[in-house]
């Protein structure tokens, strides 16, 4: 067990873009640090691969979709997050390959950020811990797309619609990473992370028998201060950072 100090994250950048797998992605431990940035004053869009329609057992896709795809909306608009979109990838079964790299690049050249955000891309979250399919695909596409969105010449069909190459990412930074580098204070967008990952209340609902706001903040206090053990005692969201 390391016990190496997170470093903070870098702050001269303006513009960011959260690509994840699923509604709730983003809000099981990362929200804090969102709200901490759109209060800076930065940008921050979302992009979500599916619409989590494939998350609940007693609701049929159909239903599902549209209720998680309000639920995020609404999520991502407690901490300032009012872009955003789905690529329609199926709940699941989303793959690794060309057209999810291409429908990420896509999107990072329409927001054009400096900073990209997504999930852990690797196998486990640490131990034996699976991680699920549907993050690794997303995870490791949105790595490599950040590289694609900057290259004119490997999707060629984005050029044709109007999306010029964006080479100015600058760094993709993984959350949920077993190996985390950096990270962010999260005391000041915690009460909004809490009341974020609470708006995906049919989900939660599903998911324990505790009381949802109970739930919800002993699981993202608990992560921010295990966290905080490695970034000087203050309660953080951790992340592990790639340069480009
Ligand atoms: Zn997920």
């Amino acid at each position: 067990m390391t016990t190496t100090q997170l470093q903070p994250m870098p702050s001269d950048w303006r513009r960011a873009l959260a690509v994840v797998a699923h509604p709730d992605d983003l809000e099981y431990g990362c929200s804090a640090a969102i709200a901490a940035w759109t209060d800076e004053g930065r940008e921050v869009a979302y992009v979500l691969a599916t619409r989590g329609e494939a998350g609940i057992d007693t609701l049929a896709p159909e239903e599902c979709g549209p209720l998680r795809e309000r639920e995020q909306r609404a999520s991502a608009a407690v901490v300032g997050v009012s872009e955003v979109e789905f690529l329609d990838h199926r709940d699941g079964v989303v793959e690794y390959g060309t057209a999810l790299r291409r429908d990420i690049a896509a999107a990072i050249r329409r927001h054009r950020p400096e900073l990209v955000i997504t999930l852990n891309h690797r196998d486990t979250w640490g131990g034996v811990a699976w991680n699920t399919p549907d993050h690794v695909a997303v995870g490791r596409a949105t790595l490599d797309a950040a590289g694609d969105a900057g290259n004119r010449w490997i999707f060629r069909e984005l050029v044709e619609q109007g999306l010029e190459p964006w080479d100015g990412v600058r760094w993709v930074a993984v959350a949920g990473s077993s190996t985390p580098t950096h990270a962010v204070d999260a005391t000041a967008g915690m009460e909004r992370a809490v009341r974020s990952l609470l708006e995906h209340r049919t989900y939660i609902e599903v998911l324990t028998d505790e009381d949802p706001e109970t739930y919800v903040r002993g699981f993202l206090t608990q992560h921010a201060e295990n966290t905080g053990k490695r970034f000087g005692g203050r309660p953080a969201v951790a992340f592990e950072l790639f340069g480009r």
